[in-house]
């Protein structure tokens, strides 16, 4: 047999039997949900493996089984009016179409996107799930207002649908068939919120506490088949999350062009230079160190974490951090990383900034 859950309810006075609730045999005086016919309890213990009800002198039928978990499902659900909604993660990856609406080549950009956006090393432990690239919105119970039972809505028969305040939410049961594309569709044309609770693995002998439990608090055997509202706010944090990388993208990348003039023009620079007289190049020489020397900035050595050294320039003039409203930049993180640094003075006891001259100069940062 494809499914090998057998039927653990059967009915009675309008009444679902558990398999545990009833006398063996014919004594349960219980008939299939699905077609009617009479039940045998066989429950007895030391015979039987797994407690459950055959039917009586009639072939076992395909629906009385699904029928049977459905009611029961819906029963609990109706008694506890309560439910564990699932939730929801997962990462905002980028599409092709994120890459090509760039005007120049974006994806060599990537790694160095994510080591300032902090994906990797430490900084990741301590930065925020939810304004990186991950998504989580946890499982929740929710109390119900309303709960019907396989009530036709529009073009499809929800197995349940349970109000929560002015909103419909269609449960789907699945035990031996699960919501198919087609089905999916509806829902999702329509723009009901749905879930489906998989109840096809569960125990055989799993008792009404158990699958009470499983289908009012669980969450593992949830997934939502639709959900709009999530659907949208995961839709903004993306649209989000894409805006903020672009703009990084292309900071990197006016970065890079920057970057590269200046290797160029420094090469236009040695290439004269070469042109010139010793002379005439000791001279230029000289006035290179004398402009250096004017836009000098003293290291300071700070004690950081009660032990280690770290060496700040204060009045960094691009502000990289503040210390009480004072602006000072950490020498080996943020100066070696600038457009406006040209190199150490003699010992290493200041640093040449040339933000003021390029910022003059139209020419930064
Ligand atoms: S080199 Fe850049 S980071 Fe360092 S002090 Fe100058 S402007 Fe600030
Ligand atoms: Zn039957």
């Amino acid at each position: 047999m494809a499914n090998q859950l057998k039927l653990p309810y059967g009915l009675r006075d309008g009444q679902l039997w558990h398999i545990s609730q009833v006398a063996t045999g014919l004594a349960c005086k219980c008939i299939c949900l699905g077609c009617g016919a009479l039940l045998v309890a066989r429950n007895s213990v030391g015979n039987v493996k797994v407690a459950h009800f055959a039917h009586y002198q009639a072939l076992e039928c395909t629906t009385g089984l699904q029928t049977a978990i459905h009611l029961a499902a819906k029963d609990i659900i109706a008694q506890h009016k309560q439910l564990c909604l699932p939730g929801m993660a997962g990462h905002l990856s980028f599409t092709p179409a994120f890459w090509e609406s760039f005007s120049f080549d974006a994806r060599p950009y990537a790694d160095e996107l994510f080591d300032t956006l902090g994906f990797m090393g430490t900084e990741f432990i301590s930065s925020s799930y939810e304004t990186d690239n991950y998504y989580s919105f946890p499982a929740r119970l929710v109390v119900l207002d309303e709960v019907i039972l396989e009530k036709r809505t529009g073009d499809i028969i929800p197995d349940i649908m349970v109000r929560i305040g002015s909103k419909w939410l269609l449960v789907e049961v699945a035990v031996t068939h699960f919501v198919d594309e087609e089905k999916k569709t509806k829902i999702r044309a329509m723009g009901l919120p749905a879930i489906e609770i998989d109840l096809s693995k569960i125990r055989r002998d799993i008792s009404m506490s158990d699958l009470e439990e499983l289908i009012i608090r669980g969450e593992q055997h949830k997934k939502w088949l639709n959900n709009p509202e999530l659907r949208r706010v995961v839709s903004q944090r993306r649209q989000r999350y894409f805006e903020e990388c672009r703009a990084k993208i292309e900071r990197l990348h006016a970065k890079q062009l920057r970057e590269e003039a200046r290797q160029a023009a420094r090469e236009q620079w040695r290439a004269n230079q070469a042109t010139k007289s010793p002379a005439e190049r000791a001279l230029a020489q000289q006035r290179k160190q004398e402009f250096y020397s004017k836009n000098c900035r003293p290291i300071v050595e700070r004690i950081a974490g009660g032990l280690e050294f770290v060496h700040h320039v204060d009045d960094c003039p691009k502000a990289a951090h503040q210390l009480l409203d004072k602006p000072y930049a950490n020498v080996q993180w943020d100066c070696s990383n600038c457009l406006a640094f040209r190199g150490y003075r003699p010992y290493r006891t200041a640093i040449v900034c040339l933000y003021e001259y390029l910022r003059h100069k139209g020419d930064i940062i």
